[in-house]
């Protein structure tokens, strides 16, 4: 395992060259665009890591994940899904076009505008204490905390988020004020996490919602199902239909540079590599995560993957 992480990284950081940072959250933009770093935890809870596995960054879109599984676990099926669809937009993270023009709710809860009002939902439910708790137990990691840096400078940028949400509330889908739901919002997606806490959360749905170290149900099994499902069809922005054909694991991107990936019943992947590509996921990241779906067989749909 440990050989074909190495490898991995060696390749994926031939690329992160070509990338950029996620400038539009000013803080974002200091990162250094070169860490690169992959952590997995197989079935036993065995960590394997190489490269910067753990460094500190933000979760940022990957917290939707979890708001989506919160939101489901409180408010049921229907509700969640009352005003949130599961079809891939085929647009940008933060686009509001189809919202404005040719829908009259957003497309999935993996888009800023469908998080946002997942965010809303959940913002009469539960605390954004109790989200970080949560938020640690689910990955494994108690040093989970807010990156106050970033949450202040996104909330010093927010006017896009601002626009969507105000959108959400013209069209009656907000259940809170704009600044309540964009507050619990932007706090989710500052979260400092690292590629081993990532590994961990994704070992977890990999496991069907169970902690496989203490055995804790942590979700219920319908709603892993869900999560995993969304992930595959919308985790990589506008860029999830190319991603599934040829890595074939359910996984989720965020600006900040983070990748999460559940391989069923086997293992969860983290990856930090803050070099993005124009669709905002991970460079190295995605070359990792090719080179392991092809050397260790992770395809949900093949056993051998032909190189694209
Ligand atoms: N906080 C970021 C935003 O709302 C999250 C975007 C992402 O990671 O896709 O713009």
């Amino acid at each position: 395992m440990n050989k074909i992480l190495e490898q991995a990284v060696a390749k994926g950081k031939k690329m992160t060259a070509l990338g950029r940072t996620a400038t539009y959250i000013p803080e974002l933009g200091h990162v250094n665009k070169d860490y690169l770093g992959v952590c997995v935890c197989t079935s036993d809870g065995q960590y394997y890591k190489c490269g910067d596995a753990d460094v500190r960054f933000t979760i940022q879109s990957i917290s939707k994940v979890i708001s989506l599984a919160v939101a489901l676990e409180r408010c049921g099926y229907e509700r969640t899904f009352d005003r949130v669809g599961m079809e891939p937009s085929g647009d940008s993270f933060d686009s509001l076009v189809k919202l404005d023009l040719t829908s009259d709710y957003p497309s999935n809860p993996m888009i800023n505008s469908g998080a946002i009002a997942i965010a809303s939902h959940l913002a009469s439910e539960v605390s954004f204490e109790n989200m970080l708790k949560f938020t640690r137990h689910l990955c494994m990691d108690d040093e989970i905390t807010l990156n106050e840096r970033v949450f202040h400078s996104e909330m010093g940028h927010i006017s896009r988020n601002k626009a969507i949400a105000y959108l959400l509330e013209s069209k009656g889908i907000l259940e809170n004020s704009v600044e309540e739901s964009l507050k619990l919002y932007v706090q989710m997606c500052s979260l400092n996490v690292t590629a081993a806490s990532l590994a961990g959360f994704g070992l977890v749905l990999a496991s069907d919602g169970v902690n496989p170290v203490t055995e804790e149900r942590l979700l219920h099994s319908w709603v892993v199902q869900i999560v995993k499902t969304i992930m595959l069809t919308c985790g990589m922005y506008d860029g999830s239909g190319k991603f599934a054909v040829e890595v074939g694991v359910p996984s989720k991107s965020g600006v900040g540079g983070g990748l999460l990936s559940v391989v069923d019943k086997r293992m969860g992947i983290g990856i930090f590599g803050p070099s993005l590509d124009e669709k905002g996921n991970s460079i190295g990241g995605q070359h990792i995560l090719r080179e392991l779906s092809a050397k260790m067989k992770l395809h949900m749909f093949a056993d051998n993957v032909p190189e694209f």
